[in-house]
């Protein structure tokens, strides 16, 4: 590997590559399956700028992780910073129409875990998998660009390692998975079958200094026990929709809430029957995110009050997460970082 940007032999065209790669994920285009769309593709946020960043916020700011490509460092491709709630955890990934029509329920209500605002948290993590998966796919850099980034001459022959052939063939697997779970969210939102979607919900009296949603497909529970086959391509994968958001309701300021598609394989539940099992429920639940997920926000008073050693933890979560080249996977069953407690209330399920 290169040590840093100008040992490339071509940094021009690393460069404009990088330049390039950046642009594919700022494609404009909106996910939502009806014809009505209006003219404008907004930077549509996944998670809300009121109900779920302000509150974490200090002077609008949280901290997030931004793609740090220019200066890839033993952390990996991204770092956390300081960002703007306006501009945390967008993708233009929405028409302005129904940016607003499809999350209004969550945007302009109070949270009540109604099945509809449940449905919509999942859907708007399904349509962000799906619009990166869909870029991830398309960014493969052409044989063309790499030879003229390292200079290399027609005559030598350019092999993919064996790590970024895996990374390719599993982003085409999880592109064209993600796709099929996805048109069966848009068949759940058009039926108005909200119910189809079973969700566990923890109320916490406290409020997590972290907002995230995402969707991933629980491959291990918290004690390590293998939960569905990621080899075998027969069928597909499971997913888990995560939200943990400071909503502030009643006595209650903050909630996870674990939502699965009813009718599918049973990974998801024994992945929360798991969780639950957990002593520790913050930290377990807090771990799971750096794990399995970039879409968070922190907040800045609890980020800056981490050790030393907890920040480079969580690096090395976040890392074996965000970069396909990382060596050793953080493993749930062994959490390295330890949680301060949100008083959590019972679980119930909806
Ligand atoms: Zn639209």
């Amino acid at each position: 590997m290169f040590e840093s940007f100008s040992d490339i032999p071509n940094p021009r065209e690393a460069s404009s590559a990088i330049q390039s790669f950046l642009r594919k994920f700022k494609t404009k285009v909106c996910m939502a399956k009806s014809p009505a769309c209006s003219s404008t593709i907004i930077d549509a946020h996944t998670l809300s700028k009121q109900s779920m960043l302000r509150p974490i916020s200090r002077n609008g700011h949280v901290y997030s992780l931004i793609p740090d490509l220019y200066n890839p460092s033993a952390d990996g491709p991204m770092k956390f910073a300081l960002t703007g709630i306006g501009d945390t955890s967008t993708f233009s990934g929405f028409c302005s129409e129904h940016d607003k029509q499809l999350f209004e329920c969550i945007e302009d209500e109070l949270f009540a875990c109604k099945p509809q605002q449940l449905f919509m948290l999942s859907y708007r993590a399904i349509a962000k998998e799906a619009y990166l998966k869909r870029k991830q796919a398309e960014s493969l850099l052409p044989v063309e660009t790499i030879r003229k980034i390292h200079q290399i001459g027609d005559d030598v022959e350019i092999e993919l390692s064996p790590e970024a052939k895996l990374f390719n063939a599993a982003s085409l697997r999880g592109s064209e998975e993600i796709e099929r779970i996805k048109m069966e969210m848009d068949g759940i939102l058009t039926s108005g079958n909200f119910m189809r979607l079973r969700s566990l919900i923890v109320p916490f009296k406290s409020r997590p200094p972290i907002a995230s949603n995402f969707v991933f497909s629980p491959d291990l529970d918290f004690d390590g026990n293998p939960l569905q086959d990621f080899e075998d391509f027969s069928r597909d994968l499971d997913p888990l929709f995560v939200t943990l958001s400071p909503f502030a309701v009643g006595e209650y300021n903050g909630f996870l809430i674990l939502s699965y598609i009813e009718g599918r394989g049973a990974a998801p539940l024994r992945f929360i029957d798991s969780l639950l099992q957990q002593n520790g429920l913050e930290t377990a639940i807090t771990w799971f995110l750096f794990v399995h997920t970039e879409n968070f926000a922190c907040e800045p008073s609890w980020y800056e009050g981490l050790s030393a050693s907890d920040v480079k933890h969580i690096n090395y979560a976040v890392r074996a997460n965000v970069d396909f080249s990382a060596e050793t996977q953080a493993s749930l069953s062994e959490p390295l970082i330890s949680m301060a407690e949100w008083r959590g209330d019972q679980p119930f399920w909806i």
